[in-house]
């Protein structure tokens, strides 16, 4: 149909005109894409062309991208975005070469039954786009081919002007949505909150794109979010890993249907994890949505970045809270054994130790002594070897042990526990034990609560050597230094507690006899030595709760306590009986014995006094011999 017949050109330009001008004063929301299919129609409608399609160059991948609907008509059209330099292949066929036309040019081109035209646009600057119509084949002369000049002057000036419309509409939309994110990002701390927010935000701008966070595994609770787990490790080339490693933006579109987008969650510090935008392969990123996309992942990563740093003061102040208090309480324990209970609790409760074990290097010797605070692990044979093995690892001054996968490590050992930490307590550059943490679980512990041990055990290990010292020190004062029987003093203590707490107690007073003479005869190292072989014979016969200590010179003395005073008697005799014969040279021994219950007491002193006459009359009635209290007047 010859188109100068159907209307004449100058109506034909108002036409177009008013339906433009319609175009432009009903474009609101409209989407751009929707605009550029309005114009496609009225521009059919006007030209009775068999097909109109609007294609616009992408800036950031110099693509033509269809942005009309695909013309039913045109068996031609490419949907996907392609090449300046493949535009020939749409219209004629490759064997023509094809330029795209300069200016204000129009391509004509008649093939046999089909005629084209190529219009270019010009919205911003050259190449922003071009026009292709197809008629069905027919000739059209210089007056027709100017029309489409005017045509497209026309088109480039709506298109502008929608462009503009478009863009700030969109940019003040997308950029109200971001002023709202990045409010919320800074008003909360809670990296799963900021998280939602992200995505929450890309689906309501983009909700034809789908997204998806890629964080790494340690990364907190991630309920609820489309979140894939993030293998930086993967030596394979892949878009995410660059984006994560190099922090820069990255495309994937390796995928025959899917095209990606990986923007990473770079803070100040380091990149958090990657956001992944995906859509159809066909519809490409245009400029302001990489920008946007960006922004928000840049803003998403600097308040990870703070939820984080903010969670991980969280956690030293509270270890800070820990050494603190646990430092005051150690410094309050006066014996070792409340330390270790102590610290036993406070590694279970707080480290989710499963079984914690305590050694101690006595006497500056390097047999380790595994402290009865221990867990119960420890008292088995695989606990024991277990310390072997920490105790060789403490001794070769490698200092640290912090494994997570023990049984792969050691199958030999055979140990029930994967995750096993040990660190030596130090004192003054000496090694003086270790302390060790078991937990069945593979790689439980993190290195965060390894140096919290570390710290913890640091902190305690003063207040261990001063409990140790302060333990010797009572040791020493309890104790006689020859024959390492209880002191005098230590005895009358023990003795005035049981009188407030016991029911009954026998007390048995001891004296060598004749012993003046035996240091004569045998010097006073010999005398000595009769001492220590009685206490032995003393020690051999009384139970452990019996109390023995050496009351001056050759004098002995034995509290019982829960004892009446036939048992008490039967001690002291069998004691006279023993000494007498186990000693070398051959000495005996005299006893007083006492008694205290709730009819006869009297206090310590007034026992005392009565084993002591006791004692007397035993000597009187001539030694080697066992005299209660009850046989004399009080
Ligand atoms: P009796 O049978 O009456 O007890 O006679 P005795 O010789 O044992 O007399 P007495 O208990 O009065 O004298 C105790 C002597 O024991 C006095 C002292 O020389 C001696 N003696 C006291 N303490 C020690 C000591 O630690 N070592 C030695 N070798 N001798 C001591
Ligand atoms: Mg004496
Ligand atoms: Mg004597």
């Amino acid at each position: 149909m010859k188109m100068t017949n159907v209307i004449a050109l100058d109506q034909l330009k108002i036409k177009l005109k008013e339906r433009f001008y319609e175009i432009l004063m009903t474009y609101t929301q409209t989407s751009f894409q929707g605009c550029l299919n309005d114009i496609a129609k009225q521009l059919k409608l006007i030209t009775h062309a068999k097909a109109i399609d609007v294609f616009i160059l992408n800036d950031s991948t110099l693509r033509y991208q269809l942005c009309s609907d695909p013309s039913e008509s045109n068996e031609y059209i490419k949907k996907e975005p392609f090449h300046l330099s493949t535009l020939q292949q749409l219209v004629n066929g490759v064997n023509k070469t094809f330029s795209y036309p300069s200016g204000d040019d129009v391509l004509y081109q008649p093939k046999d039954d089909i005629t084209s035209f190529i219009v270019p646009l010009q919205i911003e600057s050259k190449h922003d786009g071009f026009l292709l119509f197809l008629f069905d084949n027919q000739s059209f002369d210089q007056q027709v081919v100017q029309l489409f000049q005017e045509i497209v002057q026309e088109t480039n000036r709506l298109i502008g002007k929608v462009k503009f419309f478009h863009k700030s509409i969109s940019v003040k939309d997308k950029y109200e949505m971001l002023y709202r994110v990045t409010s919320k990002f800074h008003s909360s701390m809670n990296i799963n909150d900021i998280l939602k927010e992200v995505i929450f935000t890309l689906q309501d701008i983009y909700p034809l794109y789908d997204c998806f966070l890629l964080l790494s595994q340690d990364d907190p609770q991630t309920e609820g979010l489309p979140v894939r787990e993030f293998d930086y490790q993967n030596k394979e080339y892949h878009a995410s890993t660059e984006a994560y490693l190099t922090g820069q933006i990255q495309f994937d579109d390796t995928n025959d249907q899917k095209a990606s987008m990986y923007a990473p969650l770079k803070g100040k510090q380091g990149v958090y994890g990657v956001l992944q935008v995906v859509k159809e392969k066909n519809i490409l990123f245009i400029e302001d949505e990489i920008e946007f996309i960006s922004i928000l992942a840049n803003t998403a990563g600097s308040a990870l970045e703070n939820a984080r740093l903010y969670e991980q003061s969280k956690c030293l102040i509270a270890d800070l809270r820990l050494i603190n208090q646990s430092s005051q309480e150690l410094n309050s324990k006066r014996k070792l054994s409340d330390t270790f209970t102590y610290m036993a609790d406070l590694i279970k409760h707080s480290f989710k130790g499963e079984e914690v074990g305590f050694v101690l290097y006595q006497n500056n010797g390097n047999t380790p002594q595994i402290l009865k605070e221990s867990t119960s692990f420890f008292t088995t044979n695989e606990g024991r070897s277990l310390i072997t093995f920490l105790n060789e690892k403490i001794e070769q001054k490698t200092n640290m042990v912090f494994i997570g996968d023990f049984q792969v490590k050691y199958p030999d050992l055979d140990l029930p526990f994967q995750s096993v930490m040990a660190v030596p307590m130090i004192h003054e550059h000496q090694v003086i034990g270790f302390v060790t943490v078991l937990h069945p679980n593979e790689y439980f512990f993190s290195f965060e609560t390894y140096k919290l041990l570390q710290s913890l055990v640091q902190h305690s290990a003063l207040t261990v050597v001063n409990s140790l010292l302060k333990e010797e020190l009572e040791r020493l004062v309890q104790t006689d230094y020859l024959t390492k029987l209880y002191s005098r003093n230590y005895l009358d203590e023990m003795m005035n507690q049981h009188l407030e707490v016991g029911q009954q107690g026998t007390f048995v007073l001891i004296d060598i006899d004749n012993f003046k003479s035996i240091n004569d005869q045998f010097g006073h190292d010999t005398g000595d030595a009769i001492i220590l072989q009685v206490a032995e014979v003393i020690k051999e016969n009384i139970r452990s709760h019996d109390i023995a200590a050496r009351w001056g010179g050759e004098e002995l003395a034995i509290y019982l306590p829960n004892t009446n005073i036939v048992a008490g008697e039967q001690v002291a005799k069998r004691l006279v009986k023993a000494v007498a014969t186990r000693t070398s040279p051959t000495v005996t021994i005299s006893c007083g014995v006492s008694y205290w219950d709730q009819q006869i007491n009297g206090g310590s002193k007034a026992i005392f006094l009565r084993a002591d006459r006791a004692l007397y009359v035993a000597k009187e009635q001539g030694k080697n011999r066992v005299v209660k209290q009850n046989e004399i007047a009080i």
